[in-house]
């Protein structure tokens, strides 16, 4: 019998991350060097009261049985306290918050809840590949807006036209951004859910980065007045607190679709482990200073180090002031996907930018996720941009 994939996966691209890390395996199983810029996954240790907090829940017996869908109350209590805290928006903790296994989960089924087959959304470009797949397997088809190195890496509305706004379903909206490491003020926001209520379309902000800003706390877009008539965001734990692992996140915004979110995730998944859910907690509720800003220090050394070290080496680097990625531009002539292929045989592991989308050509993205003396190990093999 020939085993066939169901249509809808034979139609997605294959995804970057997986390629690279096979390759990476391959290289590594031959016992190559590799210093490894590719994945944004913290190498910091996650800090000791999450850890101390999973300890002690987990000997509780009640915190072993299938949790609620929809995340511990005491959970989406400190979520909603967190929104009140970080960004001044208050959410009803049980009607607008819920859990995720991380937020790549939370916006792949909040895609499938929302998107049908022939929908378009608008997903920016470069971007974090789950949007676009996501639309893809919902049946959905994927348009973008470019983010441009002449506009910072923000959006520009103003280009895109009235019949693109009135036919989207979903428009995605990233910032920090990844890859590009972009911030936006809260106007670029406020223009977007200005159009969202105007042509009748959902926004879905994904701020995995927001505690990553270096000079200044990146925006909501729910501190925009009555977004949460049209926007639901996405937060991660997984980045500022180095808890990639652990798999939690949480979604906020328009009772309705965290209610058609909730619905697709109680078909498809049990909930968050409860011991996790308590280290959360743990995390929302404790002290920036201790559980944040330690890491954000390392990465604004190792940023530091990196923009430098590449600019000696000719390199043009952008650095949008926040999360742990610097977005560079490769040696002319050259394609990202090409010019990466040899940084890996040369022992530097990068994601080429055409990863991301069209715009991303010509780039790649360095994730500041090892040590100093790796980064300087990279900038001794990487060579001189001509
Ligand atoms: N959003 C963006 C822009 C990301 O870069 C990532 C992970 O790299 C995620 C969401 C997903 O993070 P997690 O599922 O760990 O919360």
């Amino acid at each position: 019998m020939k085993i066939q994939k169901s249509l809808r996966l034979q139609k997605l691209p294959p995804y970057i991350f997986a390629q690279i890390d096979e390759k990476k395996r391959d290289l590594l199983s031959k016992g190559k060097d590799l210093v490894d810029l590719g994945i944004g996954d913290p190498d910091l240790p996650t800090p000791t009261p999450m850890i101390q907090r999973l300890a002690e829940t987990a000997r509780d017996q009640k915190n072993h049985r299938y949790p609620s869908y929809g995340g511990l109350k005491e959970f989406r209590d400190a979520c909603a306290e967190w929104m009140q805290r970080r960004f001044s928006v208050s959410v009803d903790s049980k009607t607008e918050v819920m859990s995720l296994i991380g937020s790549k989960e939370g916006l792949a089924h909040f895609t499938e809840a929302f998107v049908n087959p022939g929908d378009f959304t608008l997903i920016p470009d470069p971007a974090y590949p789950v949007y676009a797949n996501a639309t893809i397997l919902a049946g959905g088809t994927p348009a973008y807006y470019a983010l441009k190195k002449e506009n910072k890496f923000k959006p520009n509305w103003s280009e895109i036209p009235d019949h693109v706004w009135k036919t989207v379903k979903v428009v995605y909206i990233n910032y920090p951004h990844n890859p590009t490491s972009a911030t936006v003020e809260l106007d670029i926001y406020a223009q977007l859910v200005e159009r969202a209520k105007r042509f009748g379309f959902i926004i879905c902000s994904d701020g995995a980065y927001c505690e990553q800003g270096y000079e200044v706390p990146p925006p909501s877009v729910l501190q925009v007045p009555g977004a949460k008539d049209v926007a639901i965001e996405f937060f991660s734990l997984s980045k500022s607190y180095n808890m990639t692992g652990w798999r939690i996140g949480f979604a906020v915004g328009n009772a309705d679709l965290i209610a058609g979110l909730y619905q697709i995730k109680s078909t498809l998944d049990s909930g968050v482990f409860q011991p996790v859910q308590w280290a959360g907690i743990t995390a929302l509720q404790g002290k920036d200073s201790e559980l944040i800003q330690p890491s954000k220090e390392v990465y604004f050394y190792r940023r530091e180090l990196m923009v430098k070290g590449l600019q000696n080496l000719g390199y043009e680097v952008f650095d949008g002031g926040a999360s742990f990625y610097l977005w560079v531009t490769n040696p002319a002539g050259r394609t990202s996907a090409d010019f990466c292929s040899q940084l890996l045989e040369l022992g530097v592991v990068v994601t080429p930018g055409s990863g991301f989308g069209k715009q991303g050509e010509g780039y790649f993205r360095i994730a500041l996720t090892v040590p100093e003396e790796r980064l300087k190990e990279a900038l001794k093999r990487i060579p001189k941009c001509s």
